[in-house]
């Protein structure tokens, strides 16, 4: 067995140490896999700096990265069942997502493939006669990319990708819950061609497998998504070698509906905004901020949904949401819905595991609709990544602009109404970096993707997500050189 891929070879922890992977649906064992020390990870790093500073990858024609983009698609798109029944396995979640995670995958590769050839540099204004100017675009050199368990792969994807069309190397580490799928994209890009020391992955805890990706001077940029305080953990240990840091962090993400909407639409929306995946997605919209005069209405069937949602394991065809991803996570869920019901928020369904043998070896938690919130409420300021609403009411337009801003957080958020003028002032006024309108959790590859405030640094996917793996240059040429006269002394003994 040898899980880690150090410079095109697939090795063992330097120290032997191994982790065993659970199914969260059944806890069934998945696997058992290498675990790296920071001693692996350094040298998983000496191989992609090797790699980088010999340019191997970097002075492949931008064509050609595009095009060996293009071939991961392929075969991603050739292995996806496999892929899927893997990240199936690993999150627990049902299989028909982890299809469409597949798709979304394959979409994320094909964007970054089309960006490759785009990143030509530009000939700039000279400002005096006799000069040549440019700017260049370049790799950024070697990165460290960090990601979370809930999109495993996909989350992958989107740092992968536009650091391959930039000309990087990398050392990936992915969550110690969920490494199978990563694993499998190794092997991907190795089928693909990808020269070795151009892409590692090491596997393991964060505080020993991960840090050395945001401490060790040999790594120029750190890419980390996942919460809020192992990214604020991240920018500090990357600041003393002043490497240049992304960060995807978590969301508390408004949900906010107008009286004059389409109340089936964002009633049945609002339901899917937090529900989905058991709520464990960053752009979760965990908070429902309704008009008033319409607040028995939503939440009565809100929580009619709630109640009807079928729990299940991954391939179990009846089941529409899946399991928590831990114990560990289900308990932060729980105590945080406790803490909710004892700041005086009303639990109008859910709020435990659900009853029954089924799910005994799981880690499920049954939809929970907490309503009579309020902003100076944990419940209302803290991520549950679970499947828990908060609702609040507003009595008009600036209240509910005021509610959406109010959190530290500012990942992503909508508004449901059918004044479109009102829908224009809204999403100008919410500060996430993605607003709805009339829908909820849609995104597309060409569009950025990433948050305001504490939701992070940066932006994945998109052009700007492209643009944060790459260096700018400026290139300056005189061409008849000649001195410049400042000094005195400058001048030429013979003048
Ligand atoms: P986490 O912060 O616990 O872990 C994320 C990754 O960081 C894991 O690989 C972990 O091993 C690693 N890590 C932990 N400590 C580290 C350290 N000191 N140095 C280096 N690496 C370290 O997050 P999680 O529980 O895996 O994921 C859930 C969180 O991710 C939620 O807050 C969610 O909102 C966020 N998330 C954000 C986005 C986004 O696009 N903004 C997407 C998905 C998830």
């Amino acid at each position: 067995m040898a899980d880690l891929f150090i410079d095109g070879q697939w090795v063992a922890g330097a120290k032997g140490l191994t982790r065993e992977i659970y199914c969260p649906a059944d806890g069934s064992l998945v696997g058992v896999v290498d675990e790296a020390t920071r001693q692996d990870t350094e040298l998983a790093i000496r191989a992609a700096r090797l790699a980088f500073d010999d340019g191997r990858w970097s002075t492949v024609s931008a064509t050609e990265r595009g095009a060996f983009l293009n071939r991961v698609a392929d075969l991603l798109e050739r292995d996806s069942e496999v892929i899927a029944t893997a990240e199936a396995r690993d999150t627990g979640k049902r299989i028909i997502e982890a299809r469409y995670d597949v798709g979304d995958i394959v979409s994320s590769f094909r964007w970054f493939a089309g960006l490759a050839n785009t990143n030509q540099g530009r000939i700039v204004e000279p400002g005096a006669t006799g000069v040549f100017s440019r700017v260049a675009y370049e790799p950024v050199g070697v990165c460290g990319l960090i990601t979370p368990w809930n999109y495993p792969l996909l989350q992958a994807a989107w740092k992968v990708a536009p650091a391959l069309a930039a000309g990087n190397t990398f050392v990936i580490k992915p969550s110690e819950l969920t490494p199978h799928t990563t694993i499998r994209l190794m092997k991907v890009l190795a089928e693909a061609g990808l020269p070795d020391g151009v892409a590692n992955l090491v596997l393991g805890a964060g505080a020993e497998a991960g840090a050395p990706l945001s401490d060790h001077p040999d790594v120029d940029m750190v890419s980390f998504t996942g919460g809020v305080i192992t990214g604020r953990r991240i920018m500090a240990a990357a600041a003393g070698t002043v490497k240049k840091v992304a960060l995807e962090l978590g969301g508390k993400n408004p949900n906010i509906i107008f009286a004059d909407a389409d109340l089936d639409a964002a009633i049945d929306n609002a339901a899917t905004a937090i529900f989905l995946h058991s709520g464990q997605v960053c752009s979760a919209g965990a908070r429902l901020i309704v008009e008033e005069s319409i607040h028995d209405l939503v939440v009565d069937r809100v929580v009619a949904i709630a109640e009807s949602i079928r729990l299940g394991g991954p391939f179990d065809p009846d089941a529409e949401s899946g399991a928590l991803i831990s114990s560990d996570h289900r308990a932060k869920v729980d105590a945080y819905v406790q803490r909710g019901v004892a700041e005086g928020a009303v639990l109008r369904c859910g709020g435990k595991a659900p009853d029954g043998a089924e799910f005994a070896d799981g880690y499920y938690y049954l939809p929970t609709v907490l309503d009579g919130c309020n902003t100076a409420m944990s419940c209302v300021q803290d991520e549950s990544f679970g499947p828990v609403l908060t609702v609040e009411t507003f009595s008009d337009e600036a209240e509910a602009i005021a509610l959406g801003n109010d959190t530290i957080y500012g990942l992503a958020g909508a508004v449901w109404t059918n004044d479109l003028n009102r829908a224009q002032r809204v999403a100008n006024a919410l500060r996430h970096g993605t607003i709805w309108i009339n829908d909820y959790h849609p995104y597309r590859p060409s569009a950025e993707w990433g948050g305001f405030k504490q939701s992070g640094v940066g932006r994945e996917l998109g052009i700007a997500g492209f643009a944060e793996y790459v260096e700018p240059k400026h290139i300056y040429q005189n061409l008849s050189p000649a001195p410049s006269g400042w000094f005195a002394g400058a001048e030429s003994p013979d003048a």
